[in-house]
């Protein structure tokens, strides 16, 4: 059966103007042809938006239970459930996090847009929303049966799927992250990998590359995380160096995150929490609990994780002689509230000397880099 299939998109674009509020907090509202159809607030830096004004734009039912402060509503038949004060939204079963908790202003809701926005985006083919700083937009996207026109649907899907990358480069600044015996350190290698990547990726595919970092400087986990959310990225590399007790282990491993199972992992997810302590943030350690339930939150992305994992470890054993030491999980604070898929690969153990002597070659590095590069490609494919 022959279907030619076109798409008719219909964005409705809401310019808003702005005015103060109260000191920090700001409220934006938006028009369409004069007629006032919701507000954007801006509450400590986060920008929040209504879900009665979504409802609204949207035509969607919402059913309100004051008594236990939740709301329900649908985008795209999809039923979304928030609490307020809670920083997780139920979409259909699954459990998703947000970038923080939602919340209640008299009889409104309010969700943090990057996040949400991000998180629907991901979920449904045939809405997305998007925020710019001058406008907000919401676009349906319905198929119909016509002759004579065809559009190819994998390069439409694809392109709507996978527009933004971001490379996070470890440590930098005040923590050196790992350093070797030669006094290699792991925040310059990371840098330097992750420079390497950003061009080639800039260089052969058509995405937006976003660095959390592309200098020597100090920046909190949790920054990293809300650069990847605010920028509504499509994948989430985090890069980094390994050290261990054992001199002789060598080797490179991807990360993701997931309850601690193995001894091992742990111990690579402490060294690379530590940082929380330069942050001043040390007394907040991470709970089992607080791992299932970032585990949970993931779920929508965890298959698209591992498989992204597993093609970065497949590509470097290619090209390097090192030890394949698998894809791992374990608590990384880093990964924690990325809102898409998200992985932490360990290049090699840097306090191993032999391996810290091929990490100083800037060759080792370039293959690293195009490993890392052609995984990315082969993800895409995928998608
Ligand atoms: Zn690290």
């Amino acid at each position: 059966m022959k279907l030619f299939i076109i798409y008719f998109r219909l964005f409705l674009i809401l310019i808003f103007s702005s005015h103060i509020f109260a000191n920090n907090n700001q409220t934006l509202k938006f028009f369409e042809n004069n007629v006032l159809l919701g507000e954007i607030k801006t509450i400590q830096n986060n920008q929040f938006f209504s879900v009665n004004d979504l409802a609204k734009i949207t035509n969607s039912k919402k059913f309100i239970n004051d008594q236990t402060e939740k709301i329900i509503f649908y985008v795209d038949n999809k039923k979304i459930k928030v609490t307020n004060d809670i920083a997780f939204i139920l979409i259909e079963d699954s459990l998703y996090q947000l970038s923080s908790k939602v919340i209640k202003d008299k009889n409104d809701y309010y969700l943090p847009i990057d996040s949400f926005f991000n998180i629907i985006n991901n979920l449904s083919k045939d809405f997305s929303a998007a925020l710019t700083s001058q406008r907000i937009s919401f676009s349906t996207r319905k198929i119909t049966v016509t002759p004579n026109k065809k559009v190819d649907l994998s390069n439409e899907k694809q392109k709507w799927e996978f527009k933004t990358i971001v490379i996070d480069a470890g440590h930098g600044g005040k923590d050196p992250g790992a350093v070797g015996y030669r006094g290699t350190k792991e925040k310059d290698i990371a840098l330097d990998v992750a420079k390497r990547l950003e061009k080639k990726l800039s260089k052969n595919l058509n995405v937006k590359i976003v660095m959390t970092r592309d200098e020597d400087i100090f920046l909190r986990l949790s920054e990293r995380t809300k650069i990847a959310n605010e920028n509504n990225g499509s994948l989430f590399i985090s890069i980094h160096t390994n050290a261990a007790e054992d001199r002789r282990a060598s080797g490179f491993e991807t990360f993701l995150i997931g309850p601690n199972k193995n001894e091992a992992a742990v111990r690579v997810a402490a060294r690379e929490n530590a940082v929380l302590e330069l942050e001043g943030i040390s007394g907040q350690k991470l709970t089992n609990e607080d791992l299932i339930k970032a585990t949970i939150a993931q779920s929508a992305f965890a298959s698209k994780s591992e498989q992204f994992a597993s093609m970065v470890q497949g590509e470097i054993k290619k090209r390097v002689q090192s030890k394949d030491r698998g894809v791992k999980q374990a608590g990384f604070y880093v990964l924690m509230g990325a809102s898409m898929p998200n992985v932490l690969v360990e290049l090699g153990i840097i306090s191993n000397p032999s391996e810290e002597k091929k990490l100083r070659s800037p060759q080792y590095r370039d293959q690293l880099a195009t490993a890392i590069y052609r995984a990315v490609e082969q993800y895409q494919k995928t998608l």
